[in-house]
């Protein structure tokens, strides 16, 4: 379905046992009704179900903190599955704003969070040098590289 490399082993997959164990564990799941990452390899690896799976805005709550792996016990890949399923997602487009936002913001200023005078001022009280300014087009080449031209790009 697209030529971007599968970033988990597929075979691993076919051992899930659907304990949910990965749910049960995951901190995303407990606090958004609704993100089931159990319920995604269902879906995605032994179902083929896989269209549905990528236009949900679901998949973007996965913070990648890989405590559902580490309590598996087959010690599957959980997120580098979801983290190849948001690829997918974003290649064709299908990304929440509030990403897209987060992006242009990273390609803008070189940061995830914007510095703001209250930022300066709370680090001189603290003692801590101030911020330099990250290179920012060597940035938004890396963010053209990884193939967010485009997005980069809308306005
Ligand atoms: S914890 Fe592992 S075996 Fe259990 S449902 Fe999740 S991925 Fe499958
Ligand atoms: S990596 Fe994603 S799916 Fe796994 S526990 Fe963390 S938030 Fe949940």
């Amino acid at each position: 379905m697209s030529g971007t490399p599968e970033l988990f082993n597929r075979k691993d997959f076919y051992l899930c046992l659907q304990c949910a164990i990965c749910t049960g564990s995951c901190p995303a799941a407990r606090v958004i009704e609704g993100f089931n990452p159990r319920e995604y390899i269902l879906k995605y690896i032994l179902y083929g179900e896989q269209e549905e799976l990528l236009k949900s805005d679901m998949i973007w709550c996965c913070t990648t903190c890989q405590i559902c792996q580490e309590r598996c016990p087959h010690g599957i890949d959980i997120s580098g599955f979801l983290i190849h399923i948001m690829n997918l997602a974003a290649e064709r487009g299908n990304l929440p704003e509030e990403i897209l936002k987060e992006i242009r913001l990273i390609a803008e200023t070189g940061r995830s969070i914007k510095s703001t005078a209250h930022t300066v001022r709370v680090r001189e009280e603290l003692g801590l040098k101030a911020l330099e300014q990250p290179d920012t087009e060597e940035i938004r080449n890396i963010l053209r590289e990884a193939g967010l031209k485009g997005m980069l790009d809308q306005k």
